[in-house]
């Protein structure tokens, strides 16, 4: 799709495609619908691996469609995978690093060849809109290609350092770095194809080999990324699929002492028991978490009021609120609360919400009957304390049925101290407050226990000073595009503080590759 047009997709540029990309994701969605519901194997040392039970995928938007049917991994398939990876990882870490650049580049162009399969597959399974779906292979690919260019960059990351002054002696000092060994990737839902690709990308070419644990909602993109892997020639063992709940089978990656590494994202309180169960291990092992979010944007009274407007809606209710870095918190300056209000409430009531496979569609479904629930319930609760000005409700009625759909939802009136302003929901709801000045606005945005992303809309001035006080990893000012969505790789490496990530390095950045690596100085010495 890029390779033939002008046309780089990006989740800042998806909102006008060429219409040969509606072409092509229409022709894919014919054919993967005419394949729906077969079952897909696990791959463990290069081989479809079958579990005795099963799980079905099913279609968010309706739930009558089966998707496919997926294996339930155990514990066994877990240390069998652990087993392989750790089978292959002599020849794999030892491999020259341009190879394993080559095959993964391979990975990359397959995946591109892929898109319009892939981002049906997405679509279908996630519930994400087809821009938002195809954009998750793009980036996916792109994040395959940046960790390629990273080590390209580095030379290997191989750097000659000082020569000790010794007399009589030449002492020369090498910095490798070398990869840890067994890796384990577990992802969540949202994105499941660049949450499981980027990590497991990043993981290989730096030579570790590879365990993939997706979502229970989301098996069958992970099992394409796979493929793609697979069919660019990467040898058996090198990476596995598992799939099955995370409560056993990833668990059982998670307690065993055969994983060097790890990277989970997912939600905090997961993540959090992870780390700490982590590091029951006899030493310390780089555990990269990349977690939850409450994203706030902040308006100026100075502020362009139909950019923020656009990009505030744009990021509370894209892919349903379901974003880690999904606007969920909005403060705004008193004199222009009003005007903006309207105006986020008017764009709100004008999306469209459906199959999201449609290409008129941009809300989908949330993602399972407990999202569904949980938006219903968070709704009852903030009628109760705030006031709901738009939104509220789900859909049940015609073409919505089947499906958990759910109304975008704006709330105001909501007390400082309500418990909604700093837990994360997950839904399409965004809870919006006056501020006497921005120093207010600032302390609340800050007063919680994520700091993924944030965005400001203001004067360049303001924009200074929002950047330097603003406790988050990705920060965005003056954007239409959106206020705190839409970072991809190479623009905008993707990374959290505070609860919303243990590294302080970010995805798809100059400093991420280095995380899956210890370094080794080598001095040689000898007389002369
Ligand atoms: P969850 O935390 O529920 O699950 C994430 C993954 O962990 C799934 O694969 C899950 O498997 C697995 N898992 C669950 N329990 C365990 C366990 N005990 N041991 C090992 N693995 C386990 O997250 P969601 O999938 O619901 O994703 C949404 C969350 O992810 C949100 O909080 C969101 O903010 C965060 N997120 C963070 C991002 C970031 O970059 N910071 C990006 C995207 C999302 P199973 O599905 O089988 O339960």
């Amino acid at each position: 799709m890029a390779a033939e047009s002008t046309f780089k997709l990006t989740y800042a540029t998806m909102f006008n495609p060429p219409e040969e990309l509606h072409q092509k994701f229409e022709a894919a969605l014919a054919q993967v619908r005419a394949s729906l519901g077969k079952e897909h194997a696990m791959i463990i040392d290069g081989q479809d691996v079958y579990a005795d039970e099963k799980f079905e995928d099913r279609n968010p938007a309706n739930t009558d469609q089966v998707l496919g049917i997926f294996q339930k991994g155990t514990a066994e398939h877990a240390n069998r995978a652990l087993a392989a990876a750790r089978k292959a990882f002599p020849m794999w870490s030892r491999m020259k690093w341009q190879e394993r650049v080559a095959l993964v580049r391979k990975a990359a162009d397959l995946m591109d060849q892929r898109i319009y399969e892939m981002g049906v597959v997405v679509a279908m399974e996630v519930g994400k809109n087809r821009m938002e779906a195809l954009g998750d292979v793009a980036e996916t690919a792109d994040l395959f290609r940046y960790a390629c260019d990273r080590m390209e960059a580095s030379n290997g990351f191989i750097t000659e350092m000082g020569r000790d002054p010794l007399v009589g002696f030449e002492s020369t000092n090498l910095s490798v770095l070398r990869p840890y060994g067994v890796w384990v990737v577990i992802s969540p839902f949202n994105f499941p194809c660049a949450l499981t690709g980027g990590p497991t990308a990043a993981a290989l070419v730096t030579g570790n080999t590879v365990v993939i644990k997706p979502a229970t909602d989301t098996p069958w993109t992970a099992r394409l990324i796979a493929e793609c892997l697979r069919d660019a020639g990467i040898p058996d063992g090198v990476f596995n699929y598992v799939t099955g709940p995370g409560s056993t089978l990833g668990q059982a990656l998670i307690d065993s002492p055969e994983v060097d590494g790890i990277t989970f994202t997912g939600s905090y309180d997961v993540g959090m028991k992870i780390f700490r169960d982590f590091a029951q291990g006899r030493w310390v092992r780089p555990t990269i978490l990349e977690l939850g979010g409450k994203n706030p944007a902040i308006v100026s009274r100075h502020a362009d009021l139909e950019d923020a407007a656009v990009g505030i809606v744009r990021s509370a209710f894209g892919l349903q609120g379901q974003k880690c870095s999904a606007c969920s918190r909005v403060f705004i300056e008193e004199p222009v609360y009003d005007q903006l209000v309207q105006r986020l409430v008017a764009l709100t009531e004008k999306l469209t919400i459906g199959d999201p496979t449609d290409r008129k569609v941009y809300l989908g479904p949330v993602v399972n009957r407990s999202s569904y629930r949980d938006y219903q319930q968070f709704c009852e609760d903030l009628s109760q304390h705030g006031k709901i000005l738009t939104g509220g409700r789900v859909l049940t009625e015609g073409e919505y049925a089947k499906g958990y759909f759910c109304t975008p939802t704006l709330v105001v009136d909501l007390p400082a101290e309500h418990p909604l302003w700093k837990q994360e929901m997950f839904v399409p709801i965004t809870t919006i407050a006056p501020v006497r000045n921005l120093e207010e606005a600032m302390q609340r945005a800050n007063d919680v226990q994520y700091g993924l992303t944030a965005g400001f809309y203001g004067t360049p001035e303001e924009v200074d000073w929002f950047f330097d006080n603003i406790q988050a990893g990705v920060t965005y000012a003056n954007r239409l595009q959106g206020a705190t969505t839409g970072a991809w790789p190479g623009y905008q490496p993707f990374g959290g503080w505070k609860g919303s990530g243990s590294s302080g390095k970010n995805a798809g950045g100059v400093h991420y590759l280095q995380l899956y690596m210890h370094e080794q100085i080598q001095t040689r010495v000898r007389r002369i």
